[in-house]
């Protein structure tokens, strides 16, 4: 998967040597000597485990120019202390996103790097997006329109239900929310990262 983000603080961060990514390239191993890594939620509270949420370093032994709760707005999740290569430090994946783009719905954070995500593993489907974020009801409702592939497109009304429904189910599988799914033809999305044009949130209206 392409890395989403341009240099962040994260990176930055990464040439005082608090991280590595072993042979393996399963995630970043953390000097937990040296280091205290915390996945934190729009909060401040620690998220579940595993739970995607803002990474917030606190440097354990410089004296010089300590780093004390810093929040680096970058998204990222503990991923244990497992590891194939044999270290047992904690490791943390790479990083998925950044605070600023995580949107809240119905009370969830929801990435848009997940649906991205969701999307890459759909070949009926392109990888662009659009969410439109409404309230109806006094309830979030989401819906997010999907450009179809050539591959996707038999041209038969039932494979464009089969397919909408297909991702429906994984993006709810995802995002543990229900989202409303809409095909579009190819080309019609705007192809852009920018969350602006991306993200259409009508909520305060
Ligand atoms: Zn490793």
């Amino acid at each position: 998967m392409q890395e989403l983000t341009t240099p962040t603080a994260f990176q930055r961060c990464s040439g005082q040597g608090w991280l590595f990514e072993c042979q393996e390239q399963d995630g970043l191993h953390i000097w937990d000597d040296h280091f205290l890594v915390e996945i934190l939620d729009a909060d401040g509270e620690v998220v579940g485990e595993g739970e995607r949420g803002e990474l917030v370093i606190t440097s354990l032994t410089k004296e010089a120019l300590p780093l004390i709760r810093y929040r680096t707005r970058d998204i990222t999740r503990q991923m244990g202390h497992e590891c194939t290569c044999g270290r047992t430090t904690s490791k943390i994946s790479r990083i998925l996103g950044r605070m600023d783009d995580m949107l809240i719905v119905r009370g969830i954070n929801v990435f848009p790097s997940q649906i991205e995500h969701v999307l890459i593993g759909i070949p009926e489907v392109g990888n662009h997006f659009q969410v439109m974020l409404r309230r109806e009801h006094h309830l979030d409702e989401m819906e997010v329109r999907v450009e179809m592939t050539e591959r996707g497109f038999t041209g038969e009304l039932s494979g464009l239900e089969r397919v909408k429904e297909k991702v429906e189910k994984e993006l709810h599988s995802s995002l543990n929310i229900r989202t409303e799914v809409i095909l579009v033809e190819k080309g019609s999305i705007p192809h852009t990262s920018g969350k602006s044009k991306r993200i259409i949130d009508l909520r305060g209206e």
